[in-house]
This record gives structure tokens, sequence and C-alpha cells, in this order.
């Protein structure tokens, strides 16, 4: 059934922040939603009429889940192919797996982008220390050594600055698969986010400058402050990528723009993307609730920008100036309902309105 209804069940695997705002999305479109995850108390169970909490690896309980849902998402790539062939069994998986086949694995999604008209990094695939040796000679330094999957904020990187680091390092390179990447200089970093639905319509959010603090996103400015036809190229390669995906659902992709305004992918996400939190103050339909009309075929709502805005992430301790930011004038918060602010982890954010 390609349109699933409002008061339909939406399944979502993660339990997240980004399964949480979906699931808020959702219920004010009238859906129930049911997370399927292996937290307990999680985000997006808080707000959810249902959750599952077992492994991703638990079949019996991904049967029972997709037999008590009408549309399978996923608020997270890194769900284990097998288990998200399983579910496309028994219910629509929306995006599918090729989305989640390509977008969980650098390598892959490197060679998907050349291959779709898009520009990376320079990359080499290194699987020793003498094959990272070679390939880094190739590429020059700095380089950054990076695992292939379940890499995020950072984790599973390694900046390589001069040969003598390669001796040092310490990578067991049994433990998955690596590439290296050329550094980029960059003068900005920016993401775009697109919607594509069922009939392969699309709609495309603004071109946004992120700003990273410790490898993770600190600060979106929207819209990025480029000019316009570095903004109208990063929209095209959105929609070219997510049209080469075939993707129903959002893909997020990050970029690096260079002095000259080339344009390079760093990296892709299908699903809600943390550069698109500030929608859900300044845009007219906001990242989640299109992900959610994309998802259930509905049709998709105007992206556009209501207001120049900004987004600040809290992270750890941060979230404990909350009472400051619900003293500004202009500022919305945003809190995930996590109990434990550990240091790196995502608690919150503010979206400040220009
Ligand atoms: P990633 O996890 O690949 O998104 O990397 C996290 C951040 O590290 C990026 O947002 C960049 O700020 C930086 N970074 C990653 N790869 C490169 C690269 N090849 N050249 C320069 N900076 C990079």
């Amino acid at each position: 059934m390609a349109i699933i209804p409002p008061g339909s069940t939406i399944g979502i695997l993660g339990g997240g922040q980004l399964g949480r705002m979906s699931a808020l999305a959702a219920a004010e479109l009238g859906y129930r939603v049911h997370v399927f995850t292996p937290e307990e108390h999680s985000p997006a169970a808080q707000v959810s009429a249902a959750a599952t909490v077992a492994a991703y690896e638990d079949e019996a309980a991904l049967k029972a889940f997709a037999e008590n849902v009408d549309v399978v998402t996923f608020e997270f790539e890194n769900v284990p192919a097998k288990s998200a062939e399983l579910l496309e069994k028994i219910k629509p998986v929306r995006p599918g797996a090729k989305a989640l086949y390509l977008c969980r694995h650098r390598l892959r999604e490197k060679e998907f982008v050349n291959a779709s008209g898009g520009k990376t990094a320079p990359f080499c695939k290194v699987d020793s220390k003498a094959s990272l040796k070679a390939a880094a000679k190739e590429l020059g330094f700095p380089c950054i050594l990076k695992t292939c999957e379940l890499g995020y904020d950072g984790k599973g990187q390694w900046k390589i600055a001069a040969e003598k680091d390669i001796d040092a390092l310490d990578v067991d390179f049994t433990q998955g698969e690596f590439v290296l990447e050329g550094f980029v200089p960059f003068a900005k970093e920016l993401s775009v986010i697109v919607a594509r639905g069922v009939e392969g319509e699309m709609r495309c959010f603004p071109v946004v400058e992120n700003i990273h603090k410790n490898h993770i996103l600190h600060i979106t400015r929207a819209p990025a402050n480029v000019q316009h036809v570095a903004a109208r190229e990063a929209e095209r390669l959105g929609r070219a990528l997510a049209e080469a995906m075939g993707m129903v659902g959002l893909l997020a992709v990050e970029l690096f723009m260079l002095e000259d305004g080339t344009l390079l992918v760093n990296e892709m996400a299908p699903r809600p993307h943390n550069s698109g939190h500030y929608s859900i103050d300044a845009c007219v339909t906001d990242q989640f609730e299109q992900f959610i009309r994309a998802v259930c075929g509905l049709p998709l709502g105007d992206s556009g920008l209501r207001c120049p805005a900004e987004m600040v992430n809290l992270i750890g301790d941060d979230i404990n100036a909350w009472a400051q930011y619900l003293a500004l004038p202009n500022a919305k918060l945003h809190l995930y309902g996590k109990s434990e602010a550990r240091p790196g982890r995502k608690m919150g954010h503010v979206t400040l309105l220009k």
C-alpha cells in the first residue's frame, strides 16, 4: 500500500532523539508510533504509543514488531542488513535496504557518490599498516583514517599528520574495513536535506552551514551564508543523489565547500539529520514532519524557511544552562529526556530565531 493514512501505526527502528522528534511529528498528523530499540526508557519510547525493547538481531521480536505496524522506518542506519531484509518481507520499509546498504558504509557511499556525478575527497581502501603507508604516500599528509562502518561524531577516525603517526597508530585492521581520506582544506561545511516521496517527488530544505566542535556538530546556521550558485549546486547534488538512491524519506548530505566553491560530499544519512533540527521552529514544514509525510506516502509540504535561524546543540553539561535559554527572547528549547549528561552526549538543542 503506497499511502499509509493518518491513524495507522509507524514503526521506527532506533530510540534516540531523531526517533523522538519523528514520533512527535507523527503524533501531530494523527499517527501512532511503535519504537523498536535495545535501550530501556529511550528518548523516542517516552513519547511513543508502544515500544519493543530488544536487540536489532532478535528475529522473533522483529517479526512481532512488523506484524504490529503498517510501515517501518528507522532513525539510524546501523540496523543490520539482515534485519531490514526480514522486515521488508512483512511490511513496507522506507527507505529500503539499498539506502541503508549505501549510507552505512563509507567506501560504498563514496563510490556511489562518484558514480552518480558527485565528488568526494580523494580516498583509498586500506586493510593493513603497509597499505595505509602506501595510501598515505599517494594522498599526502595530513590524511584521515576512518572505519567504514559504525563511526560517528569523530569516533572511529584517526588524523595522520606524518609517516611516524602510522607507526605509532594502534588500530586492529582485522576489526572491519577502513578507508583513508585526503584532508580537505574546506572553507565551509554545508549540508542539504532532500525529501523524496513514493512517487519520486522531491522537496529540498534550505542549504545550511555547520560548525563542529570536537568532531561533533555545534552550530547550524540557516540559511548558509554562501553564493546563490553554491546553494543551488548543493541542492542539485542532493536531489541527484536522492534520485539515484531511489530514496523514499529523507536524505541528508554533508558537504565540504572549497575556497573556489567546489562541493565535495563528506557523508550521507538516509534519515532526519542534526543539521535539520532548526527546521522545527524555522520552516513551514519541518524535517520530521516531512520525513513522516514521505514515509507514509502523503503529499510533501513546503520546506521553505519562515525566518533565518541558528541551532545550537546542547552537548553533555551544556544542558545545565537550560533556564538561561528559556529566558532568551526568540529562543526555542528542545530537550531529549536523557537522564545522564555524559560528555559528548547530545542532550538537546536550542533554536534562535533571527
Ligand atoms: P565525519 O564523521 O566523516 O563527518 O567527520 C567529522 C568531521 O571531521 C567533519 O565534519 C569535518 O569537520 C572533519 N573531517 C572529516 N573528514 C575530513 C577530511 N577528509 N578533511 C577535513 N576534515 C575532515
